[in-house]
Parts: structure tokens; sequence; C-alpha cells
């Protein structure tokens, strides 16, 4: 969770204890997430807005990250959508620069295997691409590959997407339907 390094060696409670110590044992308050997320960014932090008391960090269990953060593809850097993507930014930090440089090279990585897994397709290699694309989705900062996905329909998309991954994406990769508009 969180940082998508895919390196989850601790587990963090999305509400702390200190702040809700009925929760310690709830199983849904448990997500597994990296040494540094949980110790270093988070630790006990847990921005609330201050007149509803809502919780101002995105759920990754619940919510859609997109509808509140974007990911600038070629620069590996989170925008913020919302005030709840800002916290979410801040309190992770996930604007570290290990992260972004980590997120520019999976762009790379994800161009280069979406290529490779077209090209099995097409010389009726299915299960060797079916296999590619299994290691596609768990790969470290698989948070790029959706990012890719989203990116599809946003204005611009051209830009930083060719047409030929963008094909690729298109007719083979989709967003969950509980997230789709
Ligand atoms: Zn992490």
């Amino acid at each position: 969770m969180y940082c998508g390094d895919s390196l989850g060696t601790a587990i963090d409670h999305f509400e702390p204890i200190k702040l809700a110590p009925l929760r310690a044992f709830d199983w849904l308050n448990h997500f597994l997430a990296c040494e540094y997320c949980n110790s270093n960014a988070k630790r006990a932090e847990y921005p609330c807005d201050p007149l509803t008391g809502a919780c101002l960090l995105v759920d990754p269990s619940a919510e859609d990250p997109y509808d509140h953060l974007q990911l600038v593809l070629n620069t590996g850097r989170y925008r913020a959508k919302t005030r709840k993507g800002e916290a979410t930014i801040a309190t992770f930090r996930l604007d570290r620069w290990q992260l972004e440089r980590a997120r520019r090279d999976a762009f790379d990585r994800c161009e280069d295997m979406l290529r490779g897994y077209a090209r099995l397709l097409s010389s009726g290699e299915h299960q060797r691409a079916q296999i590619r694309a299994e290691a596609l989705l768990r790969q470290p900062h698989a948070d790029v590959l959706y990012a890719m996905v989203r990116t599809l329909d946003a204005p611009g998309a051209a830009l930083v997407l060719d047409d030929d991954i963008a094909g690729i994406l298109r007719t083979r990769f989709t967003v969950p339907s509980r997230w789709r508009a």
C-alpha cells in the first residue's frame, strides 16, 4: 500500500492505535506497507477535517486513488486533485525523489513490456503473452500502469502515450468496473 514499491514488510494500522485502540485487531484496519511508509512517513498521523472529522487520507482499500491523485507519467510526480490528495501526498511523502525516479523507470518498463506483450500476441504465443501480462501487473509501481490506463481518456493523452501503447492498453487493460465513472 501507499508508495507502491512492493516491498511490504510492515503492517500499518490505517487508523492509528493511539487514536482508535479498539481497532487494534480490526482486520480491515491492517494494511501491508513498506517500512518507510509505515515508520518514517505516516507513523501515527491521521489528518482529519477539523469541521466534519472525516479522514483526509485516501483509503486504498475502498477508494480509487485516481479520484484524488494524478500521476504525471513523464516526471513520476503525483499531483493532488483534491484536498484529500494533498494530505495523502504529504502524509505518505509520496513526493520523495526515490519514488519519482522509480515511477519514471516503471513507465519506461511498462512501455517495453506492453510492446513485448503485443508482439507475443500477434505471433500467436498466447501463453507467454499471458505470463507477460501477469508480470506487468505484479511489478513494483503497478500504480504507473494503472495511471497509464486512466490517462487514456484524459486531454493530451497522445502527448505522453504513443498510439501503439494506447491501443494495447485500450483493448487489453481496463479499469475495475466499480471505479468506472
Ligand atoms: Zn511504502
